[in-house]
């Protein structure tokens, strides 16, 4: 008998590289190109540093009423967290503890087998099909709940929203967990369907299309019954998840709607360009709604192209799993930046075709 006997083992999520060097091209964790909004930086500056000798609202009240505002639902029905990482961790202790597997895509965040195996959930995947979309009939089997991206992650493609209300209309007794990470790239909320089921989580996160992803800012949206089961979790953890800076910088960004818009039309904008330069070099990928590409070239192991980039200082994300190994996905970053990278890969093809 040794200690270790007793320890909580757990195969840890890999996270994308963040490399110390500053002069490459990060196009590998989904970040914001841009910086956050303006008024983040006057709150920044202008913020009382002697405040930080008091522990933060632990109802993050600032956060959540600029959130309830935004997206015009009651403060009660906000739920937030460090990153959206946190707030999925979570939910999926809360919400996820019948006997039945919870149930995700194959080929979806790698963050979820993590999750479902620390918290000790039983879980099983349902294979995407061909073109990299969601069966809504898979999800019409015995489970213990539901969790998906829409736009999926690292596919980038996005469900319709008839296809979202389908599968939590299949599964009225579990709460089915619609995450958005990527939704305000284009993508279809699940918001709107909120007053009709009780039993939907829309997960949403400041990472990615509000710039902030070293704030660590993530939200979940639902109604106010689940969002108190949530909340009763979180304090039963601790109490001061979320730091003053965050709760001040987080409310600023979202009430600059305009530069919010501004920056995901501008990544939009890139994307569609990137798209068809991508193509004339022979790439094929699925038609992302998201801040990522996940390209894949007929001739040229993608691996071969990770490892090319990354000796140019060009960051992509690979990884080495079933289905997806010929696969790179690109986030989008400024136009400079994809410039460099498609000047890089119009050599590079040409040299090894
Ligand atoms: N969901 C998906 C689908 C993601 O790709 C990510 C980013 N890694 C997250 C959630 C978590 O993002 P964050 O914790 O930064 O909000």
């Amino acid at each position: 008998m040794s200690w270790e006997d007793n320890v909580r083992k757990v195969v840890p999520y890999v996270a994308g590289e963040q490399p110390r060097k500053t002069d490459i091209i990060k196009l590998n964790t989904n970040e914001c190109p841009y910086p956050p909004a303006p008024g983040v930086g006057r709150m920044a500056a202008q913020m009382d540093y002697s405040a930080l000798r008091l522990y933060p609202d632990q109802n993050t009240t600032i956060l959540v009423e600029a959130l309830a505002d935004y997206y015009h639902v009651k403060p009660g029905q906000v739920f937030v967290g460090v990153g959206s990482d946190d707030v999925l961790s979570m939910a999926f202790m809360t919400f996820f503890n019948g006997g039945s597997p919870v149930l995700f895509p194959d080929v979806t965040y790698s963050f979820y087998d993590v999750w479902a195996e620390v918290h000790r959930i039983p879980y099983k995947t349902c294979p995407l099909d061909e073109n990299w979309h969601i069966r809504p009939e898979d999800y019409r089997q015995p489970n213990g709940g539901v969790i998906f991206p829409n736009p999926n992650a690292p596919t980038g493609l996005t469900e319709s929203l008839e296809t979202v209300e389908r599968i939590i209309r299949a599964n009225r007794d579990v709460v089915v967990i619609v995450d958005e990470a990527y939704v305000d790239f284009g993508g279809v909320s699940a918001l709107g369907l909120l007053e009709k089921y009780d039993n939907l989580l829309v997960v949403q996160t400041f990472s990615k299309s509000r710039a902030m992803a070293g704030m660590r800012i993530g939200f979940g949206i639902g109604n106010e019954k689940l969002i108190r089961y949530l909340n009763d979790v979180k304090f039963s953890f601790n109490s001061y998840t979320m730091n003053l800076p965050s709760q001040l910088l987080g409310a600023e960004a979202v009430r600059d709607e305009a530069y919010f818009r501004e920056i995901t039309g501008k990544i939009i904008a890139t994307r569609e360009r990137v798209k068809g330069e991508l193509r004339k070099l022979g790439f094929t990928f699925p038609d992302s709604r998201a801040n990522f590409i996940f390209a894949t070239h007929p001739s040229i192991p993608a691996k071969q192209i990770f490892q090319a980039l990354r000796e140019a200082d060009i960051y992509v994300r690979h990884w080495d799993k079933p289905r997806i190994s010929e696969y790179l996905r690109i986030t989008i970053g400024t136009d400079e930046q994809m410039d460099t990278l498609l000047a890089f890969l119009r050599d590079y093809v040409a040299r090894v075709l």
